[in-house]
């Protein structure tokens, strides 16, 4: 398609026609590489079956792939002057909505019942404004939606902490809270020159599958992701150390070790060496000795 928005020409075209400034304050970098786009709907898985929710279409670049390959799209964009263009850039497209709302504040369930067909699949994709990745992604993996995929490009840094294993440099409390939710794969990583402008920093394209269940037993979801961030609270302290911290008020360093001797883990090891199995046990392990 000669005439796509994602193209260094078309792009400029478009935000001279209107006159458009970038707003850094919104995380505002437009993708002008087609091929990227394409390769984030493979990695999305989709097809004409699938609904589609696009966080930030910006000038609708990725929207406009999403039209031609997913049944219906929703997007997101808080930015009240990008909506005329949308209208302008989208017009050939029937399927396409855009919500102009902060998706923080969002209610996307209602939305989903409103715009979707029951038991369509769905699927999230997204370039993301770099200033709020994680808040956005918490916020919908915490509200459970009921979506299949997240397919998201961001900052490479963040993608690689949300992909993490144990014992890498990039594991902590974030590779828990999204792989508690989420099978997560980091699918590619993207040069800062299929952007517009350019940003400072590499980006990814992070996958996200959801489960259907918690990989690991969690009786008190709350306390997990608190004992979780408190075991990292320093990194290159023990978990006995950081334990310590943590239950200061409530715990002598004896009854400590001890419920960790019932854990079967060894006080000297760091937070990023457990795995999210490990950090379960501890949880109820603490959890039980509070109760
Ligand atoms: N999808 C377009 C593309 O790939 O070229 C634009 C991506 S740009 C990185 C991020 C977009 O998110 C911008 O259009 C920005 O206005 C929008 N945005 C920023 N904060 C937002 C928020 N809280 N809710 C919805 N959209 C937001």
């Amino acid at each position: 398609n000669s005439k796509a928005v994602a193209t260094p020409k078309r792009t400029k075209e478009i935000l001279n026609t209107y006159g458009f400034a970038f707003k850094k304050s919104l995380g505002q970098n437009f993708i002008i590489d087609v091929n990227i786009l394409k390769n984030i709907i493979q990695h999305a898985e989709i097809d004409k079956a699938a609904a589609a929710i696009e966080i930030g279409p910006g000038i609708g670049a990725l929207t406009e792939q999403l039209a031609q390959h997913a049944d219906r799209v929703v997007a997101f964009e808080i930015d009240q002057r990008l909506v005329p263009i949308l209208e302008d850039t989208l017009t050939d497209y029937d399927n396409v909505s855009i919500i102009n709302q902060d998706i923080l504040q969002a209610d996307v369930r209602q939305v989903i019942t409103e715009q979707f067909e029951k038991g369509q699949p769905i699927k999230v994709v997204a370039n993301l404004p770099y200033y709020i990745t994680t808040p956005i992604l918490m916020k919908l993996l915490m509200d459970r939606l009921p979506v299949d995929s997240i397919t998201v490009m961001i900052q490479k840094e963040v993608a690689e902490r949300m992909a993490a294993s144990p014992n890498s440099k990039s594991y902590g409390s974030l590779s828990i809270a999204v792989q508690y939710y989420t099978e997560a794969e980091v699918a590619m990583t993207v040069p800062k020159t299929v952007f517009m402008p350019q940003p400072n920093v590499d980006s990814s394209v992070l996958h996200l599958k959801m489960r259907d269940e918690p990989p690991v037993q969690v009786e008190n979801e709350d306390f997990f992701f608190k004992l979780v961030q408190a075991t990292f609270g320093q990194r290159r302290k023990t978990l006995m150390n950081n334990l310590a911290r943590h239950f200061k008020s409530t715990m002598d360093k004896q009854e400590i070790n001890q419920r960790l001797e019932a854990a079967g883990i060894d006080p000297k090891r760091r937070g990023e060496s457990l795995s999210m199995q490990e950090f379960a046990t501890l949880a109820q392990n603490f959890r039980a000795h509070l109760n």
